[in-house]
């Protein structure tokens, strides 16, 4: 079993099945300056340019360690090309929401999904990184690709107070864009793995509990969720940011093989109620543990995240720019110590 590739341990981790020991990685952005500064890749060009893309997703496997090639760094590829205004961002801020679409009800009847969708640019710019970064790799390390889910882009479609007001005052409205989401979340995942992603990452935390209330999560979102899962053709996971805690026992049977939490959730807790329907795949603090403890304080932090039943050892979001090289090692050499402390390897 120590003979498994990078790519075998984590798709047998998602698909719950034995492994020697657990994948360390992130299936959140992992764009880091010092990176950008070793390959000459960096923000705001490796948002918009296929090569650059790949040049920094591939190093922060092999420059930094981390057991995936993980892609793109910002959240806007589909904002954008359903119709939403993006800042370009720079070298150390992602690209943001600058403007949506649907300021009143009534604009939701002009959103539509484009027949050529996944021509547009920033989607092209996606399948060719995704290409390229499957033609540099031996084909041994997973490839994994984020993407967003239906609340995140009707939120970004709506923007996020008319997205909070609709659920409840406008619910058929929401509805329309949430499937307009759904569709285009499907046909996109489908296409990135025919281009050779191994794993899709849902990323759709504004159908969490910080912002969505939990009673409408079951009747407004979860359906979308059973139906992307059900026609996605490859592993699927789904990052939810904050304290995802009172949902868990939907996402375990929403049909996604990962679910990938923040630190606000207890690991243990959601171990004890998701059990062995999903894999748990976090939740080692980004924004204060990664970026600016030591390395014993990082690796007391992997090592417990493991003792809790993290099924893929990952940070609980995405990587601060700032995140020295330095500590993602630490991140990734915890997991080997953890094994070896425990006679396991
Ligand atoms: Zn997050």
């Amino acid at each position: 079993m120590s003979d498994m590739t990078f790519k075998e341990r984590f798709v047998r981790s998602l698909e719950r099945k034995k492994v020697d020991k657990v994948p360390v990685c992130s299936v959140t952005q992992t764009g880091v300056v010092e990176l950008m500064d070793i390959t000459g890749a960096k923000w705001p060009d490796a948002h918009y340019d296929a090569e650059k893309m790949a040049t920094l997703a591939i190093s922060a496997h092999t420059v930094a360690g981390l057991e995936a090639v993980r892609y793109p760094f910002c959240n806007t590829v589909m904002a954008q090309a359903l119709g939403c205004t993006i800042s370009e961002g720079n070298l150390d801020a992602q690209p943001q929401l600058l403007d949506s679409p649907c300021k009143k009800k009534k604009d939701v009847s002009g959103i539509s999904i484009p027949d050529d969708l996944l021509e547009n640019e920033r989607i092209s710019t996606m399948l060719k990184a995704t290409e390229i970064i499957n033609d540099r790799l031996s084909g041994d390390v997973p490839v994994v690709a984020g993407i967003l889910g239906p609340a995140a882009i009707a939120c970004y479609l709506c923007g996020v107070k008319n997205y909070l007001n609709w659920c409840i005052t406008a619910p058929e409205e929401l509805g329309e864009v949430l499937n307009i989401g759904t569709i285009a979340c499907t046909e996109y995942a489908n296409a990135l793995f025919e281009h050779g992603a191994d794993a899709v990452v849902v990323i759709d935390s504004e159908s969490g509990p910080d912002l969505f209330p939990p009673p409408l999560f079951e009747s407004m979102i979860f359906p979308h969720y059973r139906s992307i899962t059900s026609d996605m053709k490859g592993h699927s996971i789904l990052h939810i940011c904050g304290d995802a805690t009172d949902i868990l026992d939907k996402m375990a049977v929403s049909g996604f093989e990962g679910l990938s939490i923040e630190e606000k959730v207890d690991l243990a807790t959601a171990e004890q109620i998701v059990g062995n329907r999903a894999c748990l795949i976090g939740n080692v603090s980004p924004a204060f543990t990664l970026l600016g403890r030591s390395a014993e304080e990082i690796k007391n932090e992997a090592k417990q995240c493991i003792e809790d039943g993290a099924g893929i050892l990952a940070p609980g979001c995405g990587l601060a720019p700032h995140t020295p090289i330095e500590n993602i090692k630490s991140f990734v050499a915890a997991r080997d110590e953890f094994y070896g402390e425990k006679g396991l390897m």
